[in-house]
């Protein structure tokens, strides 16, 4: 069986996605997952072109993007995304493969064809959003997590609010924004703040309604800092979300499965940090990782009931993270769902279900089979 492995991709999530594809396929090419799948990996680069073979091979092994045109134009002008910023330094370019020195043969139709199940783990918009989850649809062959649906709800914050409002779930007050609002007419931004102030007050959290890895998310406590992050944020996305902000543990928990999904024990995750940004994420050390959250059990059976409501409210198939906060007074609120949650080893998606009883490899074998079973 051919699994054909979707990474990198149109999205500031990128490098993430590289990250979790390469975790993601040294447990296809090892052990028992080894005689019963052959990897057939796919880089989608940054500017959307689809690599095969030994350029895909090569983003694989050394987990470093291949620099496409599109990228050297974006570090020379200013293009307001957080990679432009990294780009700029120059010893990073460094870092990048050269194009023309590998063999970078866009991927061919009968490679597209040859694959029997489709693993994509693409971050964020372009990917996780639903629109590659419509062109393998189309394609008729299977595919590992949620469907059209799942995966746009699961991605745009305000509608992902919506669909959890409907089923009942506990959440933050939020007011939902259009780009227009801030960027074209001038007349209603003072109007929108105003509200936005009366809604939530502060501090409150300005996010692009479609992303992830908290890119382009600002905590603001003024009036000032709002109309910074709500231009910030209206650089990434038409629809933005403003969130009241609370004070409170992060707990996540994993879901796995298809029409009858089961949660995995609940996690928890500290740092020092102001909120869980972009570079505590991803910097060793800042962010520690507490598998099972010491909590009370009542507390945790509520979070993996409320997961599984999430994922049924979203349809969300495969696998989803939910993401939740535990507040002082004991209230749990749903935060968010992400429908491909970061994958590498150290990630907390598949460290939950290990301390649940199902290792990497095995997870990753998990996932394919429910893929087909949905198929059938
Ligand atoms: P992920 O990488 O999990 O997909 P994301 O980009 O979708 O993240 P969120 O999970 O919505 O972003 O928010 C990122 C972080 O910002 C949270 O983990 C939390 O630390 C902080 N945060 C977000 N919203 C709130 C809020 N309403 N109150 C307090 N903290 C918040
Ligand atoms: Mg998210
Ligand atoms: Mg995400
Ligand atoms: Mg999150």
């Amino acid at each position: 069986m051919k699994v054909g492995l979707l990474f990198g991709g149109r999205s500031g999530e990128h490098e993430v996605s590289i990250n979790s594809a390469r975790a993601i396929a040294k447990a296809i090419s090892t052990g028992e997952n080894r005689n019963k799948y052959e990897l057939l990996p796919f880089y989608i680069q940054k500017d959307g072109r689809w690599l095969a073979g030994q350029a895909s091979h090569k983003v694989l092994e050394s987990g470093v993007p291949i620099l496409t045109t599109a990228d050297s134009v974006a570090s020379q002008s200013h293009l307001g995304g957080w990679e432009d910023e990294e780009m700029k330094n120059s010893s990073q370019l460094d870092n990048f493969h050269d194009a023309k020195m590998l063999d970078c043969i866009p991927a061919s139709l009968p490679q597209v064809a040859s694959v029997d199940v489709w693993f994509p783990i693409l971050h964020g918009p372009n990917g996780e959003d639903g629109t590659v989850q419509g062109l393998l649809k189309l394609m008729q062959v299977p595919f590992v997590g949620s469907g059209v649906l799942g995966s746009a709800l699961g991605m745009d914050k305000i509608a992902m609010k919506m669909a959890f409002a409907q089923a009942g779930l506990p959440q933050v007050k939020y007011v939902a924004v259009n780009r227009s609002q801030i960027w074209s007419n001038p007349c209603v931004f003072p109007k929108l703040c105003d509200r936005i102030e009366e809604t939530v007050g502060y501090p409150c959290f300005v996010k692009p309604a479609n992303l992830g890895s908290s890119v382009g998310i600002s905590k603001v406590r003024s009036r000032s800092e709002l109309e910074t992050a709500l231009d910030n944020a209206a650089s990434y996305d038409r629809r933005i979300i403003v969130e009241a902000g609370v004070v409170a543990r992060e707990l996540e928990c994993a879901v796995l499965g298809n029409d009858e999904p089961k949660a995995s024990v609940v996690g928890e995750i500290t740092y020092q940090s102001d909120f869980y940004d972009y570079e505590t994420k991803y910097s060793a050390g800042m962010a520690d990782i507490i598998i099972p959250a010491a909590i009370p059990e009542a507390v945790a059976a509520q979070i993996q009931q409320m997961s599984l409501e999430a994922f049924a409210a979203v349809d969300a198939a495969g696998l989803a993270r939910v993401d939740f906060f535990y507040t002082e007074s004991g209230e749990v609120l749903i935060n968010e769902i992400n429908t491909i949650p970061g994958f590498t080893a150290t990630s907390m998606y598949p460290m939950m279900w290990e301390k649940s009883g199902i290792p990497f490899p095995e997870l990753v074998d998990r996932l394919i089979q429910l893929a087909l079973e949905r198929n059938s």
